[in-house]
């Protein structure tokens, strides 16, 4: 489901100097397998998410998500395929604050070129807990309902991978477990596969397939 060969991707710092991050001969994720991608602060973790959801093009190498190099398509491209394969959890949730909670589902659903299906985000919501704060705004949410919303518009649009990137880095501790038990249930349910980066360590635990990426970047075997 999920590919990656020869992937290097590095920054241009603003002095000129090259930083190498990411340089990855061979990874792969089957079709709805969960995983936890672990690491320090600084070794590449979230620029490997961006690589692989599109958001950044890699330098060299191959991306493939369901059957399509994502590494070789042109920006509007990658957009496509993100809305319509992947969705995404940030650390920081990225809700737009003067839109509603379903209207932030619906608004997930408007990028794929199909109509926005109400039904179905409301379903979401419903599925995470929230089907009696449709209306509320982010601001009338606490963290960690609005880090379930966010949870619901990333599958909106059925992808076949949902990329989480410390999602539960911002909720309070009593939540998270919660948080972390619904994506991997949303995710068995709709068999999406599952990439999670979390500091946590009993989270990590919870897992089948841990992978620490200094172990398969050799950027970090390097460093
Ligand atoms: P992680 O998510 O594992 O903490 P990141 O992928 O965010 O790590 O960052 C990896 C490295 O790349 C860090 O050293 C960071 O400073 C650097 N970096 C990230 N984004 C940029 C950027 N846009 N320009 C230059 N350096 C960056
Ligand atoms: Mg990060």
């Amino acid at each position: 489901m999920l590919r990656l060969v020869n992937v290097r991707k590095s920054y241009v710092e603003p002095n000129g100097n090259v930083l190498p991050v990411i340089d990855i001969e061979s990874f792969a994720l089957a079709a709805a397998e969960q995983m936890v991608l672990v690491g320090r602060s600084g070794s590449g973790k979230s620029t490997l998410l961006h690589v692989i959801g599109g958001i950044t093009r890699p330098d060299s190498g191959e991306v493939i998500v369901d059957g399509q190099d994502v590494a070789h398509l042109s920006e509007p491209q990658r957009d496509r395929l993100r809305a319509q394969k992947i969705g995404y959890v940030f650390q920081t949730f990225n809700l737009l604050p003067a839109f509603s909670a379903l209207e932030n589902v619906l608004l997930g659903m408007a990028f794929t070129g199909q109509r926005a299906d109400p039904a179905r985000a409301t379903a979401l919501l419903d599925r995470v807990g929230l089907s009696k704060r449709l209306s509320h705004k982010p601001s009338m949410l606490s963290v960690g309902e609005q880090q379930r919303v966010a949870v619901a518009r990333s599958l909106a649009n059925r992808p076949k991978l949902l990329l989480a990137d410390e999602p539960t880095a911002n909720v309070d501790a009593g939540n998270q477990q919660n948080l972390i038990d619904l994506i991997r249930q949303s995710c068995h349910d709709e068999e999406v596969a599952l990439m999670l980066v979390t500091h946590a360590t009993e989270i990590a635990a919870q897992f089948d397939r841990v992978e620490r990426l200094e172990e398969i970047n050799r950027v970090g075997a390097a460093v």
